[in-house]
């Protein structure tokens, strides 16, 4: 269900087993916290034992990123495909909506998460979306209460890395929600504050290439894709 790359896991489930897992958990009561991995992020742990045991400690670390589906195929594993946060996030969505459970979409400029809020319910009209919060409201305790009376089944964290998965360790224990996923800039992207590539770059696994185009002070993050593969190819494991 696991495999390792630079000592950070990452779960081989397809979209339809981990949708189908979470369920699950939901219905048991059980704690998850979902978060997404890349090559930019395993490099940074290899230098970063805190960030190693808190990847190391989410229980569905989803291959975001398409950097490590080639380190899987290079290995010979079974990651076949990219599950990206706002791709997982959705279909969360679809199954909270045919399942009755709910959620709280947590994080992004003011405004913005209402927005998503009304383009998630355009798209799933049972959908029951029991709270939003931006993510620059400083009162915890205020959030923390907020989330707690609204009582949800999923919670969707959009505070970019890794401040998100911070704030899901310190509050995931003493939480009402079962599942925790950090999604970054996705309630911009479903706001429409922020494009996707073509559907078809995404299917080549060029979304990267798009991303360079549009904001290229990432070249710096890129660059590493090819160190990450050599060091995952030279790596024993
Ligand atoms: N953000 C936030 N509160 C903060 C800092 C950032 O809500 O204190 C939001 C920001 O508005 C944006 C998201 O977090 O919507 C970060 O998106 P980005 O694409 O940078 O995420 P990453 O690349 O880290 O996944």
């Amino acid at each position: 269900m696991k495999e390792n790359y630079l000592g950070v896991d990452v779960c081989t489930f397809n979209y339809e087993q981990i949708s189908t897992s979470i369920l699950n958990d939901i219905e048991n009561d059980k704690k998850s916290f979902i978060v997404a991995i890349n090559p930019e992020k395993i490099m940074k742990a290899r230098k970063d034992k805190e960030l190693l045991t808190l990847l190391n400690n989410a229980d569905y670390q989803i291959p975001d990123g398409i950097g490590v589906v080639v380190a899987s195929k290079l290995k010979g594993g079974k990651i076949k495909e990219r599950v990206t946060g706002i791709d997982l996030m959705m279909h969360l969505c679809k199954v909270c909506e045919s399942n009755g459970k709910s959620i709280f979409l947590y994080g992004g400029k003011p405004g913005v998460a209402e927005t998503a809020k009304d383009k998630l319910i355009k798209d799933f009209p049972s959908i029951r979306i029991v709270g939003v919060i931006d993510g620059y409201e400083q009162d915890q305790e205020y959030i923390k209460e907020k989330i707690n009376n609204a009582n949800p089944d999923i919670i969707f964290v959009a505070l970019g890395s890794p401040k998100q998965e911070n704030w899901i360790l310190e509050n995931m224990n003493t939480s009402s929600p079962s599942i925790y996923q950090g999604v970054g800039g996705s309630f911009d992207v479903i706001a429409g504050n922020i494009d996707r590539a073509p559907e078809f770059l995404q299917k080549f696994g060029l979304e990267w290439f798009y991303r360079l185009l549009k904001e290229p002070w990432r070249w710096k993050r890129q660059i590493l894709l090819p160190k990450f593969l050599i060091a995952v190819l030279t790596s024993r494991n």
